[in-house]
């Protein structure tokens, strides 16, 4: 009975999320007013003019469309310990670290105990959706999923990012338990100082606990295949520790020490289980039922820049369905993944009106032609008017802007969406990419999307070789005349140099945007260049970004790397192995 009372009820869950979708317009000016009237108090808002006005028409003839910049001093102040109230009616007292992989240094933005529900209830709405299709039993979760450093600011905040403060925060765990997703693994291994070692033990705790564990997930996807690619290899050094159930000596810290000694006894059988199975795996095909043979579904956000690892989760995964989780940042959640079913590459999210006021740039093409290459503030001053959540339309893509309970007032967060549908009247958004993320030397536009379909392309001549790609980036070489498109590649073994020369031209040719094959026709872009990296060169940028701060739960691999992100460009420059040329223009 107990037991019982402790479980989601997921179908009360989704008929509020049905009752809320369906009067979406009145529940956003509902949402807005009380965001407006717990926060009025806050200086920024004060200076506004809005004097009490709650409605949406005052607000956006009041309140000016921001980016992380124009907030960037007030938020600093909140950080140094303003004692006054600046952005919201409470004192902030945590901060989260955006991972801020583009630009090279992590942003701050303000945490507090409503983001913290929102982020509950986008976690609730999803995973009962998801319970509906794929239930789970009272099991554990293998969770790859780490924190970050967490230091104070020089006004005493707690500092860490996003997901280090939602896994600290004790309604996380409640919430886990209660849908039955428990992490297998001792806070000690989550909140380690080190992740290597916490990854080792993650992995560890998977296998002692191989037969209850119900699925596999990490906040984005990247970190499952990290995490399996590493257990090729340490699967041995594994496989001893559970036979003698001893830790291997790597692990130092001695409150992971103490924590993994009271799960690890000797267990010989486990051990040989485990050898046999992974010694029967055809190129580690199937991997994850192998290992955990309950294991319901794989979760984690698996769209956008996470597209990448799908085709090498998939070989892991073996027909153990891939879901992906739901759409947010550091600011602020969007919206939940309720139709669990559709492939993973089609996965939208439907916006729950109440966690956020919401409104969408239209991405008009003519627009961004005339403002091409100008300063953000250009950008907006020429672009159409923000629509609201039930004004958009299908099909259209857009940049969403967001109104927090933390304190951020028509925020441009940088994404562009594209909306598929409607669920009941709130949109359903397919995540497209990041907006200034652009390849660019002069009149060709390239997104973080058509980087992503180019590489895979050309990806193809090495997969008939049996090799991959591990991971990709880009940058963009001025210091060329003309300028040119840099393609970084780590490649997971050995290819040609005939086909890698075909590789080049391929990716040279994928870049379909008429401004760029123009460009090249009449050389007004140089010729572009693929540089293939030494093994392991992306985990000394992942590296690079935990020590400044970031957690490898959040990390994503910056696609393009800009001219000013100096150590990240100085990382992979260091490390080329091989350079062509593109000789297909
Ligand atoms: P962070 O700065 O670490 O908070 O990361 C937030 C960013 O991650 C978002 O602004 C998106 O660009 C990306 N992101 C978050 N959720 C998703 C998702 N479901 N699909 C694709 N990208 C996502």
């Amino acid at each position: 009975m107990l037991e019982k009372m402790e479980i989601l009820h997921v179908e009360k869950v989704i008929e509020e999320f049905e009752t809320m979708t369906k009067d979406a317009e009145n529940v956003q000016r509902e949402t807005l007013k009380k965001i407006l009237e717990e926060n009025g108090s806050a200086e920024y808002l004060q200076n506004l003019g809005l004097n009490g006005r709650t409605d949406p028409q005052s607000f956006k003839a009041c309140v000016p469309v921001v980016t992380h910049q124009d907030l960037e001093p007030y938020i600093q102040r909140i950080v140094d310990g303003a004692s006054s109230l600046v952005l919201t009616g409470k004192p902030i007292t945590t901060i989260s670290l955006s991972s801020g992989t583009s630009q090279g240094r992590p942003k701050f933005v303000p945490f507090n105990d409503e983001l913290m529900e929102t982020t509950l209830q986008i976690f609730r709405t999803s995973y009962a959706f998801r319970n509906r299709e794929f239930p789970v039993t009272n099991g554990k979760a293998l969770q790859f999923i780490y924190s970050s450093k967490q230091s104070r600011t020089k006004g005493g905040l707690f500092a860490g990012t996003a997901t280090t403060n939602v896994f600290r925060n004790s309604q996380f765990k409640k919430a886990m338990k209660v849908m039955q997703s428990q992490c297998c693994s001792p806070d000690e291994v989550i909140f380690g100082p080190d992740f290597r070692q916490s990854l080792y033990c993650h992995l560890l705790c998977g296998l002692i606990f191989r037969e209850e564990i119900q699925l596999v997930s990490s906040t984005f996807a990247h970190s499952i295949v990290h995490a399996f690619r590493t257990l090729e290899q340490v699967w041995e050094e594994l496989c001893v520790d559970i036979r003698e159930g001893i830790l291997t000596s790597g692990i130092t810290f001695p409150s992971v020490r103490s924590a993994m000694a009271k799960l690890l006894k000797p267990n010989p059988e486990l051990a040989d289980l485990i050898h046999r199975k992974i010694s029967g795996l055809s190129n580690w095909y199937g991997l994850i039922p192998e290992l955990f043979p309950n294991v319901k579904y794989i979760y984690g956000i698996m769209t956008g820049s996470m597209e990448h690892y799908l085709k090498k989760l998939r070989h892991y995964a073996g027909d153990v369905p891939l879901i992906s989780a739901d759409y947010g940042s550091s600011e602020g959640w969007i919206g939940a993944n309720i139709n669990p079913n559709v492939p993973t590459e089609s996965t939208t999210y439907a916006v729950l009106p109440n966690i956020g006021y919401f409104e969408f740039i239209p991405l008009k093409e003519n627009v961004e032609e005339q403002v091409h290459d100008r300063g953000d503030a250009n950008i907006l001053s020429m672009e159409p008017k923000p629509v609201s959540l039930t004004e958009v339309k299908i099909g259209e893509e857009y940049e969403v802007i967001v109104t927090s309970f933390a304190g951020l007032y028509r925020y441009r967060l940088g994404d562009v969406v594209k909306v598929m549908g409607f669920h009941n009247s709130t949109p359903e958004l397919k995540f497209i990419c990041r907006r200034n993320l652009m390849l660019t030397v002069n009149i060709d536009k390239n997104t973080e999307k058509d980087l992503q379909q180019a590489v895979e392309e050309a990806a193809k001549l090495i997969a008939e070789e049996k090799q991959e790609v591990i991971d990709f980036s880009s940058h963009v070489d001025m210091w060329t005349d003309p300028g040119h498109y840099v393609i970084f590649w780590e490649i997971s073994g050995e290819v040609s140099d005939e086909v890698l020369k075909e590789c080049c031209n391929c990716l040279d040719r994928s870049f379909v945007d008429a401004g760029y094959v123009s460009s090249r026709k009449v050389n007004a872009i140089g010729p572009l260049e693929l540089r293939v990296l030494r093994r392991g060169t992306f985990q000394k940028v992942l590296d690079h970004y935990v020590g400044l701060g970031a957690a490898v739960s959040q990390f994503k691999t910056p696609r393009c790397v800009g001219p000013t992100n100096y150590k990240v460009l100085q990382i992979l420059c260091d490390n080329v192995a091989k350079t062509y040329f593109s000789t297909a223009f």
